[in-house]
């Protein structure tokens, strides 16, 4: 039977592959101290569309203005916005904040996620992406970054290498991404994966330019080969020359 270059076992070959090589050049990344889920999520909130620098100015000064949750989830949207305005898009991301943290205290009681961890991660991720701005990617990056559970989430960088290398179509969306992947990562190196296919990403793989000289996965590339097969079809015209032989005289 032939297989396509995306059939599970091709593409779990692929996965264990990429993860190895770039284990080699980037080493296996230590997982933060495990932050607080809430916080996770409002920081991967405020990191949509932004700079990580970005981000942690905006989160530094929510805290500093709001020292608990109860006192940022009191405050106007309005004051909530001049917090985080460093992130950019203030009034949409304070709004999102503002929302679910009031959905918490409605639903929970009290403005702490923590109870997620009883939860299974199909459970947890339905539970946070029922909200508005919260995506599949802000809930998995959330709960990436915020337990130990076994996540592959699919950013930006992630999704173009992902492509190139042929490991998801065309036209699949970076949501879709999700479901296509997560299956196939090796088992408990998602984390890993992430965070080296993000190092990948930054240094060599970058959205325009691409470095493939220095990459180590050229040879599982469908990009790179494309682009070869293009560059070979190129061949220069032959130069014109003016014929230079004299015409025989018509009779
Ligand atoms: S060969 Fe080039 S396009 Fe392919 S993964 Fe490496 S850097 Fe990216």
């Amino acid at each position: 039977m032939v297989q396509n270059s995306r059939s599970p076992s091709i593409l779990r070959k692929k996965l264990l592959r990429l993860a190895d090589g770039l284990r080699e050049r980037f080493g296996v990344p230590s997982r933060p101290r495990r932050a607080n889920i809430l916080d996770a999520l409002v920081q991967t909130l405020l990191s949509q569309s932004t700079t990580d620098h970005n981000r942690n100015l905006a989160f530094n000064e929510l805290k500093k203005q709001f020292p608990d949750w109860e006192a940022a989830s009191a405050a106007t949207q309005g004051a909530l916005a001049r917090a985080v305005r460093s992130a950019g898009l203030g009034n949409q991301k304070a709004a999102r904040i503002r929302s679910f943290l009031h959905w918490l205290r409605d639903e929970h009681g009290e403005l702490s996620l923590e109870f997620l961890k009883e939860k299974s991660d199909t459970q947890a991720v339905e539970l946070l992406t029922r909200h508005k701005g919260i995506g599949i990617k802000t809930a998995y990056v959330t709960l990436m970054w915020a337990s130990d559970r076994d996540l592959f989430a699919v950013d930006v960088h992630i999704h173009r290498i992902a492509g190139r290398l042929g490991l998801i179509g065309a036209k699949t969306t970076p949501e879709k991404a999700h479901s296509e992947l997560g299956p196939f990562v090796p088992k408990g190196r998602a984390f890993e994966l992430h965070v080296n296919m993000l190092a990948l990403g930054r240094t060599i793989c970058k959205a325009r330019s691409p470095k493939c000289g220095e990459c180590d996965f050229r040879r599982m590339c469908h990009y790179y080969r494309e682009l070869n097969r293009k560059n070979s079809n190129q061949v220069p015209e032959p130069k014109r020359t003016r014929d230079k032989r004299r015409r025989a005289p018509k009779n």
